[in-house]
């Protein structure tokens, strides 16, 4: 298939310049990108259901003959309805259409169809409105694809007819035919056509699997290379330990996965083999930066520089204060280094560093600018580290000669995943919170009673408390999230909230806005903070209380937790309150997994269990390559992948084999855009 990623997206027919650039924008560029551009969902018209089995929850298809019309009734002047009477056999619907007068004069004949679309029952009376209707032979899976602008997932859908044609007869698949059989994997041929235009329910399951199967292999043999490539001489190995008295510094006990985590840090800078490449996954106030402190006290000591950097400035004061109290009386020196520090003082700081006199500076990304040069930079640190992409964590390592680097992030993921996502890492693991930690009480609630949750946020507001509402998020654009929020708050002014304090945070302002909004909520002069799912990770504001998310359902497991770690910061008891009106089953028992437990790990793991491995690859939050699984709920075993990398790489390192060319293109292809092909070779 590698030859059709050489022939540009207009070369299809009715395709000119102006569509390929919307097409471009779906990410596919080429023939061969459209192809992987794979379908959203599906419509299943291919094995409908009885009426009464139908879930309102969901739309579904429903095979049933009409029995009668009621004649059209005009409501306006623009307005007609015309309803229809229809049965399956066992049960009636009335089938409601708005001004598709040719749709009901055709179906007002009689005869048998299917209707696709929910199916609702009011007391004894199933109802469809507007459903898609479609013969009876065309009992079908109908992919639904993106659109963006005036491109229609129509337009992509006649795009992918031609390019599957262009299809050469034999295509190479990337996965050899033994790993092929020994996972019972189909063909590249069959998956890709199946996951287009599915035959049926078996033949599109086994698309998946085998899609899913080949990226979850082709991330894990690049991770594998990326890991296998890292130097292999030793950093600035470190003779001795000073954690005992950097404990004595600390105003607490560390935990004991606080120590663990301590020690394996200090183990990794005593080997002479390599320097410290070292992931520190905690959940959200496991205690990291005290970790952090840690090592940072132990590199000074052993006479090198550090360097910490965090994706926001607010972050960047935050450790800024934290560390200077911890080392107060140490003799360590800190320093501060953002965007909005004035530039004489950049100079100065700059001095201090090439002069060493300043042992560990914490910044933004304005640690990476070229004037930035370190006497002896031994140790790099980054927080929440998805926030950074792997240029970025390059530039500033490459400031220092093979300095120890740490990472440290805050969104727990399952163990396999871990070892996958970060897989040129090791891994050590904050599984254990601080004593005393209070519990966030975590409802789940339907629209319905959302005013009664407003007369609360009221409450903790008379009280001196804050809130943060995250409001539904529209995924079209940053344009479109930024209007839904500003409604969201005139519709706030209107109820019995009208008299706090409001402020917006979205996607489209600038990050000067957003930082002065936040420290104007962190100041308390904002009771409440509503906001699109920009709220800055990390942000430590103890007074805010409640955490309200608003159509919680489309929020992946880890994503809640994640926000609902911006409440319980403080003293006073917090809450969480998820809104959703959806009633499917898997929709309910997700978020009610949010109101048993606070373990970000169990999360993860429940995530992982009822969505697939698509949602944590999905959100783009890790830096590496973006994959097209997202979305596909079916489940790959982890396991069999890491196997089959290794199987393949223990036979062939370099992918060097004639067997082995469609892999090491796709390793390519996937890694390329994030640009570490020049490590990828
Ligand atoms: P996170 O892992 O989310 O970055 P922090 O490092 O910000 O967590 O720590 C959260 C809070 O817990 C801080 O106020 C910190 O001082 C406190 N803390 C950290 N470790 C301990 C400990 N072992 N005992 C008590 N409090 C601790
Ligand atoms: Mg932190």
């Amino acid at each position: 298939m590698a030859s059709l990623f050489k022939i540009p997206i207009h070369q299809l027919n009715g395709i000119g310049p102006k569509r390929a650039e919307l097409f471009q924008k779906l990410g596919a560029d080429s023939v061969g990108a459209l192809l992987r551009l794979y379908p959203k969902k599906y419509e299943d018209w291919s094995s409908p259901s009885a009426i009464s089995e139908t879930d309102s929850a969901e739309p579904c298809c429903v095979k049933a003959y009409i029995t009668g019309a009621y004649p059209p009734a005009r409501i306006r002047k623009n307005m007609a309805i015309y309803k229809l009477e229809a049965e399956d056999g066992y049960d009636r619907m009335t089938i409601t259409f708005f001004n598709q007068q040719y749709l009901y004069e055709k179906l007002r004949n009689g005869g048998e169809y299917l209707f696709y679309g929910t199916v609702k029952k009011n007391f004894s009376v199933y109802e469809m409105s507007n459903p898609a209707v479609a013969s009876v032979n065309s009992a079908v899976i109908h992919p639904i694809y993106q659109h963006t602008g005036t491109l229609t997932g129509k337009q992509v859908e006649k795009a992918v007819e031609q390019a599957l044609k262009m299809l050469p007869e034999n295509i190479n698949d990337p996965i050899p035919p033994d790993i092929l059989k020994k996972y019972e994997l189909c063909s590249l041929d069959f998956a890709i056509k199946n996951i287009h235009f599915p035959k049926d329910l078996p033949s599109l399951a086994a698309a998946k699997n085998r899609l899913i199967f080949e990226e979850l292999l082709i991330l894990q043999i690049g991770m594998a290379r990326l890991k296998g490539g890292r130097q292999t001489a030793a950093g600035n190995r470190i003779p001795s330990d000073f954690t005992k008295e950097f404990y004595d510094l600390l105003p607490f006990e560390p935990t004991n996965a606080q120590k663990k985590a301590v020690s394996d840090c200090i183990n990794d800078m005593k080997n002479s083999l390599y320097p410290m490449n070292r992931l520190i996954q905690g959940d959200v106030g496991s205690g990291k930066t005290a970790v952090a402190a840690a090592v940072c006290y132990t590199a000074v000591k052993n006479g090198m520089q550090c360097a910490f950097m965090v994706p926001t400035e607010i972050l960047a004061e935050q450790h800024m204060a934290s560390l200077s109290d911890i080392f107060s009386g140490s003799g360590i020196k800190t320093a501060l280094l953002t965007g909005s520090v004035k530039s004489s003082q950049k100079k100065q700081i700059c001095r201090a560093l090439s002069d060493g006199s300043i042992d560990v500076v914490i910044g933004t990304h304005a640690l990476i600018s070229d004037n930035v040069v370190f006497q002896n930079l031994g140790l790099v640190i980054t927080d929440e580290q998805h926030r950074f992409g792997v240029a970025q964590r390059a530039a500033l390592i490459a400031k220092g000669s093979r300095p120890h680097i740490m990472v440290m992030s805050a969104t727990p993921i399952p163990r396999t995943l871990a070892l996958m996502i970060f897989g040129d890492l090791d891994l050590s693991v904050l599984d254990e919170l601080p004593p005393g930690r209070k519990k966030v009480d975590t409802f789940l609630i339907d629209s319905g009673k959302r005013n009664r949750a407003y007369g609360f946020l009221k409450k903790q507001i008379e009280e001196g408390h804050q809130c943060y509402i995250v409001c539904p998020l529209v995924e079209q654009s940053e344009m479109m999230d930024m209007e839904s929020a500003e409604e969201y708050v005139e519709k706030l002014r209107k109820s019995e909230l009208c008299h706090c304090r409001i402020a917006i945070l979205h996607g489209k302002m600038k990050a000067s806005q957003k930082e002065q909004i936040m420290n104007e909520f962190k100041d308390g002069n904002i009771d409440i903070l509503v906001s699109t799912t920009v709220i800055e990770v990390g942000v430590n504001v103890p007074n805010a209380t409640i955490m309200m998310i608003e159509n919680a359902e489309r929020f992946g497991l880890s994503q809640l937790h994640q926000l609902r770690g911006r409440v319980g910061r403080g003293k006073a008891k917090s809450y969480c309150i998820l809104i959703s009106d959806m009633k499917s089953k898997t929709s309910v028992e997700r978020l009610k997994v949010m109101c048993r437990t606070n373990n970000g790990f169990l999360i993860a793991d429940e995530d992982l269990r009822l969505r697939g491995p698509g949602d944590f690859f999905g959100s783009r939050q890790h830096g590496l390559p973006e994959l097209k699984i997202a979305g596909m709920s079916s489940m790959t075993s982890l396991e069999d992948t890491q196997e089959a990398a290794r199987i393949i790489l223990q036979s062939d390192p370099d992918l060097s084999l004639k067997e082995h060319r469609g892999l090491a293109f796709e390793t390519r292809r996937l890694f390329g855009r994030v640009g570490n092909t020049e490590q990828l070779q």
